[in-house]
C-alpha cells in the first residue's frame, strides 16, 4: 500500500470540538504560509454535526491560518502518527475573523495587558470516564481503579510530555470509572492551547488502546459530572506574580481584587460559555462537588471561585503557588471562549474598580435567604437561562462583537430546540456520544 503522511490544521468551535481539513505533510510550509480555507457556517456545526442554523449561509471564504506553536507531532506504534495544528480563522486579507474562539482569547489578554499590565497564568484541569474497565462500588479514588486502567495513564503522561506540554497529574476520580488529568499552569493563549490538545490526547490514546474516553459534563442526569476546572493566576508582564497578599481579605492582592470581583460580579452570564450544553446544567447540581451558586470561596469545592491551597513545602514561594480556580466550566466548552470570557469579565471588574465581597466561612450554615441578603446569586438552572443572562450583559456585546455574540446565541439556541423533546437521560447520551 502506498502511503503519505497527512497534516490535519484545524480549529476548536463554538462546540468545543476541533474540526478542520488535511494535506500532505509535503505542503506543510506552504500551508503555514497559506492556510486552509473554510466558510463561515464551519463554525456553525452543531456538537451533532448538523448545521441547525446559521447566519453566514452558505457564501463567503475565510481561511484557517495553522499556529506554528500549537504543532502537534507523535508517532505512534501502530497506525497513523498525530499531527495536527490548531489555527486561527482570518478574513483572506489576514484579519481576525470576527467570528474566531481564539482571536476572542486574544483580543481579551491583549486589552488586559494593555490596559493593567496584567497577564494570566492557567491551567485547566480535566475530567473524563474511561469506557474500558469494569466498573465497581467503593472505586472513588482507589489505587484499585487507578491499577486497572492499566497503562493507559503512562501512555496520556507520555504522550502530553512528547505533545509539548508539561503533566502535573493523572488520579481516580470520585465518579464510576472516571479519571482526571491536570497540566502545569502556562501563560496566555497557550493554557487554550495545551486545553485543546489535552483533550485530543486523551481521546486519542483511549482510542488507540481500543476505548472511549468521554469528556462529556455528565453521563447520566443524576449522576457525578466531569468538570473543567480552570485554575488561574495574575502576574506581571516581567514575570512577577501579582495575585498574592496574605494579608488581604481571601489572600487576593488590592491591585488584582477588581479582576476577582468582576468575574463574581459577572459570574453567572459566563455560565452560558464556560457551561455551554445542555448537559452542563444537569452537572451544576447540588452535592456534587459542583458549583450551584455564584461565590467566591476559601479553599471550597462547592464554590463556583475557589481560592487555593498554598502548600509550605512546595519548591515555589507561596505568591508564585497562589491561584484561584473556576468551577463552572466542562468539556462542552471551547476554551478560548471560557478563558477568553473569564478574562473579559475580570477586565470589566478593573476598569469599573470593582470590590470584591466580605469573605462568607458560615456559607454552608446559612439559609438560602441570608445567602440572597449576602448578594450571593445562584447559577443559572439551565443554559437558556445562562444565554439569556449572557444576552442581557451589555458588555458582552464588546467582548464578543455584536456579530460573534449574535452568531453564539443563534448557535445555541439552536442546540436547546434540537434536543428540546428528549428526556435528560437521553440528552446526556448524546452529549456522552460526541464528547
Ligand atoms: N467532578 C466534579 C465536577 O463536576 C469535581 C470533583 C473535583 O473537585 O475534582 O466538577
Ligand atoms: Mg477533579
Amino acid at each position: 500500500m502506498q502511503q503519505e503522511e497527512l497534516v490535519f490544521v484545524g480549529i476548536c468551535d463554538l462546540a468545543g470540538l476541533v474540526r478542520g481539513k488535511g494535506f500532505p505533510a509535503s505542503e506543510l510550509e506552504s500551508r503555514l504560509r497559506q492556510g486552509v480555507g473554510l466558510t463561515g457556517s464551519n463554525i456553525m456545526i452543531s456538537a451533532f454535526g448538523t448545521i441547525f442554523s446559521s447566519p453566514f449561509g452558505t457564501e463567503g471564504d475565510l481561511v484557517m491560518m495553522p499556529e506554528a506553536t500549537t504543532a502537534v507531532q507523535l508517532p505512534f506504534d501502530e497506525g497513523a502518527a498525530e499531527h495536527f495544528y490548531l489555527a486561527d480563522i482570518r478574513e483572506l486579507d489576514g484579519r481576525p475573523w470576527a467570528c474566531c474562539p481564539r482571536d476572542f482569547l486574544r483580543r481579551a489578554l491583549t486589552a488586559l495587558a494593555a490596559e493593567t499590565g496584567l497577564v494570566v497564568k492557567s491551567a485547566f484541569e480535566q475530567e473524563f470516564v474511561h469506557s474500558g474497565i469494569e466498573e465497581r462500588p467503593g472505586d472513588a479514588y482507589s489505587l484499585s481503579s487507578f491499577r486497572r486502567q492499566g497503562t493507559f495513564g503512562e501512555s496520556l503522561i507520555g504522550t502530553l510530555r512528547a505533545a509539548g506540554i508539561t503533566p502535573d497529574s493523572f488520579l481516580p476520580e470520585y465518579g464510576p470509572r472516571q479519571f482526571e488529568v491536570v497540566v502545569k499552569p502556562t501563560f496566555g493563549l497557550r493554557a487554550a492551547d495545551e486545553a485543546v490538545i489535552t483533550r485530543e490526547m486523551i481521546r486519542s490514546v483511549a482510542e488507540r488502546m481500543g476505548f472511549r474516553a468521554s469528556l462529556a459534563p455528565i453521563m447520566a442526569p443524576d449522576g457525578i459530572g466531569n468538570g473543567t476546572h480552570l485554575h488561574f493566576s495574575l502576574w506581571q508582564e516581567d514575570g512577577t506574580p501579582a495575585m498574592h497578599d496574605a494579608a488581604a481579605p481571601f489572600g487576593i492582592a488590592p491591585r488584582v481584587a477588581p479582576f476577582i470581583a468582576g468575574v463574581l460580579h459577572h459570574l453567572p452570564a459566563p455560565s452560558a460559555v464556560t457551561a455551554s450544553s445542555v448537559a452542563s446544567y444537569f452537572r451544576l447540581q447540588p452535592n456534587r462537588w459542583a458549583p450551584v451558586w455564584a461565590f467566591l470561596g476559601q479553599q471550597d469545592r462547592g464554590a463556583a471561585l475557589r481560592v487555593c491551597p498554598i502548600f509550605p513545602g512546595a519548591a515555589d514561594a507561596a505568591e508564585r503557588q497562589f491561584n484561584l480556580e473556576y468551577r463552572v466550566a466542562d468539556a462542552a466548552a471551547c476554551p478560548y471562549l471560557a478563558l477568553g470570557a473569564i478574562v473579559w469579565a475580570g477586565l470589566d471588574g478593573m476598569r469599573k474598580k470593582m470590590t470584591l465581597p466580605p469573605e462568607l466561612p458560615a456559607f454552608w450554615s446559612m439559609d438560602e435567604a441570608a445567602r440572597a441578603a449576602a448578594g450571593v446569586r445562584t447559577l443559572p438552572r439551565s443554559l437558556g437561562e445562562a444565554l439569556d443572562l449572557l444576552e442581557a450583559t451589555d458588555e458582552a456585546r464588546d467582548w464578543f462583537g455584536p456579530k460573534f455574540l449574535s452568531a453564539y446565541l443563534e448557535f445555541k439556541r439552536s442546540e436547546i430546540a434540537a434536543l428540546d423533546t428528549l428526556e435528560p437521560s437521553d440528552i446526556c447520551d448524546r452529549y456522552a456520544a460526541i464528547y
